[in-house]
């Protein structure tokens, strides 16, 4: 047996450890100003909106966030919590819930939920009325950077969010001191990779298929141009 080898892995597994420590205490800070989010004795809250159900109209109608926010985001936040009553999880912030159970087969309902709740509330962060066009000249000059340009930034979320197959979220994340654009499968969330989400894109059929049928691509165009929140992005960047 190799000694160094033996360090390095257990090196390499404190690294990611501390990496995922890191996104979610940063994640943490970020959805802060959200009551619910930061989870003490008894069941989560829903978290409330941070707009009116109509205010993203007409790329999103309030019909389709009535459902969305109504019914999905309430549905997960209430299943977490019959799933998570009496256990270890009931008292966790919500946050650690989610690493706590990631890669468990058994508690992948729990993950799923958990997961799904804070992916929602960062989602509905990551939108404004009037959103999209000009990142503020910080944030901008980092997608320069890291992308060459605030269009190839867009194509490159643009890419993931419909090269998604299937329900997933397109995200843009730092990695280590580098904007990156990826995309997750069904719950999935960055959170679990060791990254710090920056911005995410709701790509399950339920975020657009009132609006938009099965035209996802058209949804994430529109969504990308017009409601965009890059000060939230800038934000969450720290
Ligand atoms: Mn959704």
């Amino acid at each position: 047996m190799n000694g160094n080898t033996g360090n390095r892995s257990t090196f390499h597994l404190d690294r990611r450890d501390f990496l995922v420590a890191s996104a979610v205490g940063a994640a943490t800070i970020a959805m802060g100003g959200l009551p619910g989010m930061a989870h003490g004795a008894g069941p989560l809250a829903l978290p409330p909106l941070p707009y009116e159900e109509n205010a993203l109209a007409p790329v999103i109608s309030s019909n389709t966030i009535g459902f969305h926010y109504g019914k999905h985001h309430k549905g997960y936040v209430d299943n977490l919590n019959k799933l998570i009553a009496g256990t270890e999880y009931a008292d966790l912030p919500l946050e650690k819930i989610i690493v706590a159970v990631a890669g468990k087969a058994d508690k992948a309902a729990i993950f799923n939920n958990a997961a799904q709740v804070w992916n929602h509330t960062f989602f509905w962060q990551s939108l404004r009325a009037n959103g999209g066009g000009e990142p503020p000249a910080s944030l901008k000059q980092k997608i320069d950077a890291d992308f060459g340009s605030l269009e190839a930034c867009k194509k490159e979320l643009t890419g993931a969010a419909t090269s998604q197959f299937g329900s997933g979220w397109a995200w843009l994340v730092l990695d280590g001191g580098k904007l990156k654009t990826m995309k997750t499968a069904n719950a999935e969330t960055p959170l679990t990779a060791g990254v710090k989400p920056l911005l995410t894109i709701d790509v399950w059929e339920h975020a657009y298929y009132l609006d938009y049928q099965n035209r996802r691509a058209d949804y994430v165009s529109a969504l990308i141009d017009k409601l965009i929140n890059w000060e939230a992005v800038l934000k969450n960047l720290g």
